[in-house]
């Protein structure tokens, strides 16, 4: 694998920008070495400056469900750009995409858009705070919510369980309020609820997804349900990641979560900077210019970012590809299970939808500590040897490879051997 026109670039990326990137997740970091830059994308490959090709399952963590340059996506994109960029004014496209989504989402009478994941959650939560009068929210640890300041808490980094800023820079007031309980474990929020009552909120990954895909038991929501139901709290479920991965709307629904607020992005953008926030009319009324709670985007609503969420969601609907994805996600699991057996390394499997990962680790993993026994190193070794293969994984164990609908037998074959291959590096390395 040539890196050498990556390489330069990032020493050149490095003068201007801060490791060359402009988000942690694409510096390398954990797997050791540094960045790739892209030259472009097709469908389910992905091409780097040196003119390696891989078969990409990072997907812009998500967003590109129907792959790269969907015809139809662009066609509508291009459309909507000749138009105009931006104007501060309403369009048609954003009544559009917010049918589509109300439409998906039952739980949801309105929407309000806005440019990112992470504005989505800040707004959520504020709304939830606005709707209930009380201050507080739980979150789990290991679940991650976007970068605003009162969730940067236990969100996949070492700091779980108490409530310490995961990053400097936030001040201990912005997380005073935000209370973690572990993922899967009922009894640590029920404790939350007992002791405080002031919660607003239990904000989670409906179907976790920022340490490694990790599914929720049946006991676990059913709990909430109640939990939230006796306390007086709303549920927040964040699917930013989640949305649209196992069906056409939200994983909640299919696990029986009863949540009161959705927070979605990636797919929902097909590519461009979209987040959306919504709930019922009675919560929704909260929002400015119906209500009190103040939320504002200059870019929001954006035509030609909705032209690209409506083309991509029309797409999707249409193709319905869940069978598809879980086909796919079965056959991936298998590839890396008797590649993982035949070389005698303990690994686990979890996945949900178009959403898979591998742990390396002999734990069963169902929340953030059984996640945090994966073997980091093992995991480096294996994602070079499928970059070598031309395979694009995800550079940190703890992130979910995507599956997009256009991947191919062909990609598969390459796919199963490069996981062979990798398997078998990390065992001679050992
Ligand atoms: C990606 C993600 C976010 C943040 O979205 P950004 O668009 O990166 O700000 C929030 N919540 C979840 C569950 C996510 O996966």
């Amino acid at each position: 694998m040539k890196t050498k026109k990556s390489q330069k670039l990032y020493k050149k990326g490095l003068k201007h920008l801060v490791g060359a990137v402009n988000s942690p997740v694409r510096a390398f970091n954990s797997v050791g070495g540094n960045p790739i830059f892209i030259k472009k994308a097709h469908k389910s490959h992905i091409t780097d400056v040196d003119n390696n090709k891989y078969v990409d399952f990072v997907l812009s963590y998500g967003p590109m469900i129907l792959g790269h340059g969907h015809k139809k996506v662009v066609k509508a994109v291009k459309k909507a750009s000749n138009k105009g960029f931006s104007f501060g004014a309403s369009t048609k496209g954003e009544i559009k995409l917010a049918k589509m989504v109300c439409d998906a989402f039952p739980v949801m009478d309105k929407v309000r858009f806005v440019n990112s994941g992470t504005e989505a959650v800040l707004s959520a939560l504020r709304l939830a705070r606005a709707f209930t009068g009380k201050n507080k929210i739980i979150k789990f640890s290991g679940c991650y919510h976007g970068h605003s300041d009162s969730l940067l808490v236990a969100a996949g980094s070492g700091l779980a369980t108490l409530s310490i800023p995961g990053s400097k820079g936030v001040p201990n007031d912005a997380v005073k309020n935000t209370l973690i309980a572990e993922y899967n474990n009922i009894e640590s929020v029920e404790k939350h609820l007992e002791e405080n009552q002031d919660i607003a909120a239990i904000i989670l990954e409906p179907i976790a997804g920022n340490m490694g895909v990790v599914l929720p038991t049946e006991e676990f929501i059913q709990g909430l349900n109640e939990l939230a139901k006796k306390h007086q709290v709303l549920i927040i479920a964040d699917e930013v990641m989640s949305g649209f991965r196992s069906k056409f709307g939200g994983a909640y629904e299919k696990i029986g979560l009863q949540a009161d607020i959705i927070c979605l992005g990636k797919v929902i953008g097909g590519g461009m900077p979209v987040g959306a926030y919504g709930a019922r009319n009675e919560i929704m009324q909260m929002v400015s210019p119906l209500g009190k709670m103040y939320q504002a985007g200059t870019l929001s609503g954006n035509p030609i970012a909705m032209a690209s969420g409506i083309a991509t969601l029309k797409e999707l609907k249409k193709q319905n590809p869940y069978l598809f994805f879980n086909k796919t996600a079965e056959k991936i699991e298998g590839f890396l299970k008797d590649a993982a057996t035949k070389n005698g390394i303990a690994i686990q499997v979890n996945r949900y939808g178009s959403m898979i990962n591998v742990f390396f680790t002999d734990k069963t993993v169902t929340d953030f500590p059984s996640a945090q026994t994966a073997n980091t190193t093992d995991f480096g070794i294996f994602f070079w040897e499928m970059m070598e293969n031309g395979v694009f994984i995800p550079p940190s164990q703890f992130e979910a490879w995507f599956l997009s609908t256009t991947l191919s037998d062909k990609d598969l074959k390459k796919t199963e051997k490069a996981i062979f291959k990798a398997m078998e590096k990390v065992k001679t390395k050992k």
